[in-house]
């Protein structure tokens, strides 16, 4: 017997917080355990955008603000999507919210019907499945191939619709590989979903600035503008400008679907923090060359990360487009045993061992829907990059 109602009996708590809990544990009982386990830039919010805020606060912008978003934030959304994303939308066709993750949710509940089936690839952001689970919608999940890049390709697509379907979930960069799509692969799929009208897609863009080699980003509402009345553009400030304690997201859409969201929001939250909104906005129309340096810092990491987990044979792990994560198979240390007798046999087992024989926590990859890999954040010190690391080598080394 539980208080809980049926939709919360549907929800999980989040695999990625449930395995940090415990590293952190094992540290407050005095050992010497390293996180690699964080889903946020390590990073202060530049000034500039910390100095807007308390402006904000000076000037009294402290009411409840209007539902969708303050005036001049969702001017700033247009002119960012029109700048960066080639897109055209209207202030009507957008929306701020308390996170982008909060767009999320809302674009679920406010569409899903009981039964109603959301595609969505995996590895797969850990929120997802359980943010469609809560209405009543059906996670579909579809497990990529390491072979294509992680990437969902037209036929799996193509399989996998049926005339329950209502949402394909696109996240590019990707939390947890890294990968993201070209313009072309999108432009791939979205000629599928041109054959299917019934079909919706939300594009999850929160790591559209941490991309790496020149690799250009991509959006499906721009590069299928026929797609862009039934695509929802999630961004936000949380990933980009180190914003992630603000609690600021936003989103582009059709204006049917930006209205149920308002809805929602309307007797949810009321809308956005308004002190945060004026520090999104400064965020967005301000100088933007914390892009750039961040960008090059994150690089130099990820090149750092391969250099040394390529010292073991005993993990593959591929080079990821973007955003702050590598995810390195694991599979061919499933089978063997750690020095202390653990038999690791599988992901899961793997991260256990590791946290509790090398003191280094990561994620297993089946918090995030597929087995035999695991997820590392380079969202830190360089100092710390190298330790773990070093213990992970030496760690899988170790393996007999
Ligand atoms: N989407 C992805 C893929 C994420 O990794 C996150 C944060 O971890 C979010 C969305 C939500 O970000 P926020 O709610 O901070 O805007």
């Amino acid at each position: 017997s539980t208080i809980a109602s049926q939709a919360m009996l549907r929800m999980q708590p989040s695999a990625t917080i449930a395995f940090t809990e415990r590293a952190r544990a094992l540290k407050q009982s005095g050992r010497d355990v390293v996180f690699l386990t964080v889903g946020e830039p390590d990073l202060d919010t530049p000034q500039n955008i910390r100095n807007a805020a308390i402006e904000a606060i000076h000037r009294g912008e402290t009411r409840y603000p209007p539902t969708a978003g303050i005036a001049p934030l969702r001017a700033a959304i247009v002119e960012k999507f029109r700048r960066d994303n080639n897109m055209d939308v209207t202030t009507r066709e957008t929306i701020v919210a308390p996170g982008g993750k909060n767009i999320i949710f809302n674009a679920f509940a406010a569409t899903l019907d009981a039964g109603d089936e959301v595609i969505i690839p995996a590895p797969y952001w850990v929120s997802y499945p359980d943010l469609v689970a809560f209405p009543g919608g059906v996670p579909v999940i579809v497990q990529t191939r390491r072979e294509d890049g992680y990437k969902l390709t037209p036929a799996q697509l193509e399989a996998s619709i049926t005339p329950r379907t209502k949402w394909l979930v696109l996240n590019s960069p990707s939390n947890p590989t890294g990968s993201a799509y070209t313009a072309d692969e999108l432009r791939a799929l979205a000629e599928v979903l041109d054959d299917h009208p019934h079909v919706w897609a939300m594009s999850d863009d929160l790591y559209e600035h941490m991309l790496y080699d020149d690799f250009r980003f991509a959006t499906l509402a721009e590069v299928a503008p026929s797609l862009a009345s039934r695509t929802l553009t999630v961004n936000g400030v949380s990933k980009a400008y180190a914003m992630t304690g603000w609690r600021v997201g936003y989103a582009a859409g059709p204006t049917d679907l930006i209205a149920q969201i308002e809805k929602l929001t309307g007797q949810q939250t009321t809308g956005t923090c308004t002190i945060a909104q004026w520090a999104a906005l400064e965020a967005l129309t301000g100088p933007q060359d914390f892009l750039t340096t961040s960008r090059a810092l994150f690089a130099e990491r990820r090149d750092l990360v391969l250099d040394l987990l390529g010292r073991t044979d005993r993990l593959e792990c591929d080079r990821p487009e973007g955003a702050f994560y590598v995810f390195p198979s694991c599979a061919r240390t499933v089978g063997l045993t750690t020095p202390k007798g653990r038999a690791i046999g599988n992901d899961l087992a793997f991260a256990e061992a590791l946290l509790e024989e090398a003191d280094v926590a990561i994620v297993p990859g089946s918090s995030f829907g597929s087995e035999g890999a695991f997820r590392l954040s380079y969202a830190a010190s360089t100092e710390t990059l190298v330790t773990a690391c070093n213990r992970i080598v030496e760690f899988c080394e170790s393996l007999r």
